[in-house]
């Protein structure tokens, strides 16, 4: 039976590639499968598979062990207990992000969660993998969460178990754009909520982009109130600005073309 819906696919995927040839994700051009790009593209993306922060990834080119952190979580440690990202959000990352956050592209979906997990191997050992929620007014207008996306293509991909429900957006929150980081913290404090108790439990959040963290960090506050021991964070991208004292600030809030319309 196995075999038989395995062929079944196979002819399907061939039909539909002789009628939709495959494009690339990253141009016009078409590729022999679907999700891929030509390899001259991937080879220029900046993944960060590097040395960085043990807490919250930040790329640390000189980084002298796996023990090292960023002065920011020296100065005060992130909730969550570590965070990733596949990608630095940068000009060449930025048409994969926008194509699944604003055009709906969902063909790179399991070439970004092989990615994530490179670079966050801990997706495999979380309990339950959650995305960060929309709110149910954003998710009505917009039609999906891209994070409900990744994170569904990474728990299949580790075989984790997904769940969208059980982290929820309570509020509306105004967009983040040309809020200091502190104005970003306050913006999405109290924004979530958790459906039903989870004590004991260890989580993997999902978004698609990482900036100053807040809302990752707003996440885990109601994760943790709520008694989960352990949270950790995965990104597909992050934006990573080094200011003159090379610490990840980012004092003008997220790039314009990351806003939620
Ligand atoms: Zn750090």
């Amino acid at each position: 039976m196995i075999a038989r819906s395995q062929r079944l696919y196979r002819i399907g995927t061939t039909l539909a590639d002789l009628i939709w040839p495959p494009r690339s994700l990253l141009s016009d051009a078409r590729v022999d499968c679907l999700g891929t790009m030509e390899a001259d593209l991937w080879r220029a993306l900046n993944f960060l598979y590097g040395p960085g922060c043990m807490r919250c990834g930040f790329p640390i080119p000189e980084a002298t062990g796996p023990d090292m952190l960023c002065p920011v979580c020296l100065a005060q440690p992130p909730l969550y207990h570590r965070a990733r990202a596949a990608l630095a959000y940068d000009d060449l990352s930025k048409p994969l992000v926008l194509n699944l956050k604003h055009g709906g592209r969902k063909d790179g979906l399991r070439a970004f969660a092989a990615w994530m997990v490179e670079a966050a191997p801990f997706v495999a050992e979380a309990d339950q993998i959650l995305p960060v929620p929309l709110h149910w007014s954003r998710l009505w207008q917009r039609g999906y969460n891209q994070a409900g996306w990744l994170a569904e293509a990474l728990a299949r991909r580790t075989g984790r178990p997904y769940n969208p429900l059980l982290l929820r957006r309570k509020r509306a929150t105004p967009s983040q754009n040309g809020l200091s980081a502190s104005g970003r913290k306050r913006n999405v404090t109290g924004a979530f909520h958790i459906a039903q108790p989870v004590a004991g439990q260890s989580f993997v959040l999902v978004d698609d982009v990482m900036t100053t963290g807040a809302t990752l960090q707003a996440c885990t506050a109601a994760l943790l109130r709520a008694g989960a021991v352990r949270v950790d964070c995965v990104a597909l991208a992050r934006v990573v600005r080094p200011t003159k004292l090379d610490v990840p600030t980012e004092p003008h809030g997220a790039p314009q073309e990351l806003l939620d319309v």
